[in-house]
C-alpha cells in the first residue's frame, strides 16, 4: 500500500496503520490546506484515538506545540476546527459505514488468532481495502463538513453592558459576546471550545 510520507513517519513509530490514523491524517490535510497551515489552529476530538494521534503528529511535525481538546461531555461531531485568524470553524462529522468493516468482517473479531490463518487473512484484506479507500477517496467521501464564521463582537463600548445570547437567551457582557454569523452569542452558543475564548 502506498502511504504518504508525512504518514509513513508515524505508521512506522507505532508499527501500524488503522483506518482511524488514515481518518486523522486526511482531514489534518485538509484543514491544513483550507488554512494555508495549522499554526492558528484550534483543535478539538471527540476521542482519544488514533485519529487524534495522527492530527497531533501533523501539526507537530512544524514544531508547534500542539494541543487537541477532548472534551468530557458529547458535541455534535467528532471533530472540530477553529482558525483564529479569520474565525472559521469547520467541523467534521465521521459518516459511520463509510468508515466501519463491513458486518460479517466484524464478526471475524472474536474468532481472529494467529491459528487461525484463512479468517485472520480475509479480516487483514478488508482492513487494508478500508484504510485504502479512506487514503484515496475525498474527506468528503467519508465525512460531513459543515463552515461557519464566527468571532468576536467588536464593539466600542467600554461599560461592561449586558446583551441577551440570540441563542440561548442567558445575559452575558457585551465584551464577552461572539458573533455567529451575524448572530450575537455567548461562547457556548457560538460552538467553541471554552478554552479557546482566551485567544481573543
Ligand atoms: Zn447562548
Amino acid at each position: 500500500m502506498l502511504v504518504p510520507m508525512d504518514l509513513y513517519s508515524l505508521v512506522q513509530r507505532k508499527g501500524y496503520l488503522s483506518p482511524e490514523m488514515a481518518i486523522g491524517w486526511k482531514i489534518g490535510t485538509y484543514v491544513e490546506e483550507c488554512f494555508d497551515d495549522l499554526s492558528e489552529v484550534g483543535v478539538a476530538a471527540v476521542s482519544d484515538d488514533d485519529a487524534t494521534l495522527a492530527l497531533l503528529h501533523l501539526i507537530q511535525r512544524h514544531g508547534y506545540p500542539g494541543q487537541i481538546v477532548v472534551p468530557e461531555s458529547a458535541r455534535p461531531w467528532d471533530f472540530l476546527f477553529y482558525h483564529l485568524t479569520t474565525g472559521t470553524q469547520l467541523s467534521f462529522t465521521l459518516i459511520k459505514k463509510r468508515i466501519e468493516l463491513p458486518q460479517e468482517i466484524r464478526e471475524l473479531e472474536p474468532e481472529l488468532c494467529a491459528h487461525n490463518h484463512e479468517e485472520l487473512e480475509r479480516y487483514q484484506a478488508s482492513l487494508d481495502f478500508l484504510v485504502k479507500s479512506i487514503l484515496r477517496e475525498p474527506v468528503t467521501s467519508f465525512s460531513f463538513i459543515r463552515q461557519t464564521r464566527c468571532r468576536r463582537l467588536q464593539t466600542q463600548n467600554e461599560e461592561e453592558q449586558l446583551v441577551h445570547c440570540h441563542h440561548c437567551g442567558s445575559l452575558i457582557p457585551l465584551g464577552k459576546a461572539w458573533d455567529l454569523e451575524g448572530d450575537i452569542c455567548c461562547l457556548s452558543c457560538a460552538g467553541l471550545e471554552p478554552v479557546w475564548g482566551i485567544y481573543h
